[in-house]
């Protein structure tokens, strides 16, 4: 059995695994990517001591580290089940997409989160090149150009407050006939000059040049009319949706089904715990899931010395 067992490959689990293996227990990391979201992300500029890298590289840099220790990479493996010891102590087991079962003394889920998507046709082909999920990566890119968010929940109106302080022009589009974010934050926006709300707004196609956004379609929902905006960037912000829909039987989850976690990166069930974007911690950042996985593996290696010999 494994001391740690890692259940994700993005920067928290990374972290999880090296920090473990660094205290020399048996330590394995199961991944169904390994480098979870970083893999599709472009520039990076806010991992703190590196001005600039990309994705990929971040990636290859974060598996060459974890590799310099005794970790058993399980890549290309998902799992499907979590079930918990039955007593304080036993053994977890993980049971993976592929049939087997991996058991572990403890459990550090760090499984991320996937952006939902518009799902309209430009979407996909214009990613990266306008078209982006995290107004704290990606915001500076658009200094002094005009932009769209998505969404006028507590995301989307905190992006545009964001943004407004950084681009010439925001246009928040909210299809339902008024936003769902907090009454003080609809202030704080509606009292910003370079902000304009359409609300009953279908966004139905991003525009591009072939190279880079140009512009979005969205219907009118009273009207059943459609209008072009001309814009260089649209941030989409309707839910960051966790990688937990395995878990719902096995630790307690909150309503948005992000993994209810402590200080400590405790979860509900002793000797398991979590980090990163699938659990409630917020802002959900590169660093910010490195410094959680460390601290998960930490707690672990804290359980670990309290049980009584194996
Ligand atoms: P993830 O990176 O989501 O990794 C999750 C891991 O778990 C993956 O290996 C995945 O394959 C695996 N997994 C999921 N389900 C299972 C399962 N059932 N079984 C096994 N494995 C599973 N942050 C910044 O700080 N700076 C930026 O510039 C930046 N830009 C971004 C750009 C884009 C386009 C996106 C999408 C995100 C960006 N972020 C940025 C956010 C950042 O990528 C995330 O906060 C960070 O990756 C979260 O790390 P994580 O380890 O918690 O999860």
């Amino acid at each position: 059995a494994f001391d740690v067992l890692v259940i994700g490959g993005g920067p928290a689990g990374a972290a999880s695994a090296i920090y473990a293996a660094r205290k020399g227990i048996r330590t394995g990391i199961v991944a169904e990517r390994f480098g979870g979201q970083v893999m599709d992300t472009m520039g990076i500029e806010n991992f703190i001591s590196v001005s600039h890298t990309e994705g990929p590289k971040l990636v290859a840099q974060l598996e060459q580290h974890v590799k310099d220790y005794d970790v058993d990479i399980m890549n290309l493996q998902r799992a499907e089940k979590l079930i918990p010891a039955a007593t304080e102590g036993g053994l977890h087991e993980v049971v993976l997409a592929s049939g087997a079962s991996l058991k572990a003394r403890s459990v550090i889920l760090s499984t991320g989160a996937r952006w939902r998507q518009m799902n309209v046709p430009g979407e996909d082909e214009y990613r990266n090149k306008g078209v982006a999920y995290c107004p704290h990566c990606d915001g500076p890119l658009f200094k002094g150009k005009d932009v769209a968010v998505i969404g006028g929940g507590n995301s989307g109106v905190e992006a545009a407050i964001d943004l407004a302080g950084i681009v010439a022009h925001v246009t928040l589009i909210e299809y339902d006939s008024q936003l769902r974010a907090d009454a003080v934050l609809q202030r704080k926006l509606a009292s910003l000059p370079n902000v304009r709300v359409i609300t009953s707004a279908l966004t139905t196609e991003v525009l591009g040049d072939g190279g880079k956004v140009i512009g979005l379609t969205y219907k009118d929902r009273n009207s059943d009319t459609s209008h072009v905006i001309d814009l260089q960037g649209i941030f989409v912000q309707i839910g960051l949706v966790p990688n937990t829909e395995f878990l719902t039987e096995a630790v307690a989850l909150s309503p948005r089904g992000e993994i209810e976690v402590d200080h400590r990166g405790g979860t509900s069930v002793p000797g398991v715990f979590a980090a990163g974007d699938a659990t409630t911690t917020p802002f959900k950042q590169i660093i910010i899931a490195m410094g959680e996985g460390s601290k998960a593996a930490l707690s672990a290696f804290d359980y670990l010395i309290r049980l009584a010999p194996a």
